[in-house]
């Protein structure tokens, strides 16, 4: 843990060296002494692994694609390592939502750095929607708390109308709800959160990190997925019969698809069957185009 120490003035902190080796992507000061600084220690209610390497953030934002005439909503800044990276590497604008408010004054000196380019909103991600508050384009780059991120993902997923307010998504998770999002049929990952995500979006891991590059380090491997809005859906269906449809057949993965989807249809082998769909398949077996087919025939 790292003792809280006395906040040293913005103006000293500024000419202390850096160490050497590290990446210096602008004038502040190592994240290592602002988080000594601010009294910042990791809190794991709050999902916090920090990464401390501006050399990698300044990559994970680089992998957002240009930044420089966009708006960034930027979820759980903590101390502000990628809210730097996504400044350095040009963002048009830098929208922050963090809840804990310890790290408020640390986004403080950030936003001075970069005079009208970096908003903080202290608050639950959950609870408001900042994205109303962007212009577009907007991309949303993240390194995600785990216990919250799934539900921004399904939530910037499923907006009211397609195409979403904004344009790509560059957001860390745990590997494995990473490899959830980009599974294809017949793989162990596959399921509800990939056919929601390759629906409507080109998903991509595109950055893989070892534990060792959090601060804390995490039990596990983490992952940057990439997704990019389509203009539109792959293949047409509603998509609230999409998501009941899917929702039916994985809830119970492991029963053949004239079983799992009965509640839907009593009738639902032989709809299976002039869908070209063979009934005694299981959920996993099916690819996005089939399932689409399935919830266009639902009507
Ligand atoms: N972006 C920083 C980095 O990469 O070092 C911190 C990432 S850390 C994994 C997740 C951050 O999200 C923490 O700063 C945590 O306080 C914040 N957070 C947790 N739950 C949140 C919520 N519901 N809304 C907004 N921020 C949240």
């Amino acid at each position: 843990m790292l003792a809280r120490t006395a906040p040293i003035p913005l103006a000293m902190r500024r000419v202390l060296p850096h160490p050497v080796g590290m990446a210096q992507i602008d004038n502040l000061p190592p994240l290592r002494e602002v988080i000594a600084a601010h009294g910042l220690d990791a809190r794991k209610a709050l999902g916090q692994n920090f990464l401390l390497d501006l050399n990698l953030t300044s990559r994970i934002a680089r992998a957002a694609g240009d930044l420089s005439g966009s708006d960034v909503l930027e979820v759980g800044p903590g101390p502000g390592g990628l809210t730097r990276g996504l400044l350095a590497e040009g963002a048009r604008r830098v929208l922050a939502i963090e809840k804990d408010a310890r790290c408020l004054p640390a986004l403080a000196e950030i936003a001075a750095a970069y005079p009208g380019r970096l908003e903080v909103i202290g608050g639950d991600a959950l609870q408001v929607d900042p994205l109303q508050h962007l212009t577009p384009p907007i991309k949303v780059v993240a390194n995600l708390p785990y216990n919250v991120g799934t539900e921004l993902l399904v939530r910037w997923l499923t907006p009211p109308s397609w195409p979403p307010v904004w344009t790509t998504l560059t957001l860390m998770f745990q590997k494995e709800v990473a490899e959830r999002i980009v599974a294809r049929p017949g793989s162990k990952a596959y399921g509800r959160l990939a056919l929601l995500a390759q629906w409507r979006t080109e998903a991509r891991i595109v950055l893989t990190l070892p534990p060792g590059a959090f601060t804390p380090p995490p039990k596990i491997d983490s992952a940057v997925v990439h997704l990019t809005a389509l203009p539109e859906p792959r293949f047409p269906a509603s998509a609230k019969t999409l998501e009941r449809v899917v929702a039916a057949a994985f809830n119970q993965r492991r029963k053949m698809l004239r079983a799992a989807l009965k509640g839907l249809d009593p009738q639902i082998e032989a709809r299976l069957e002039r869908l070209g769909i063979a009934p005694t398949a299981r959920a996993e077996e099916i690819d996005l185009e089939a399932f689409c087919a399935l919830a266009r025939d639902f009507g």
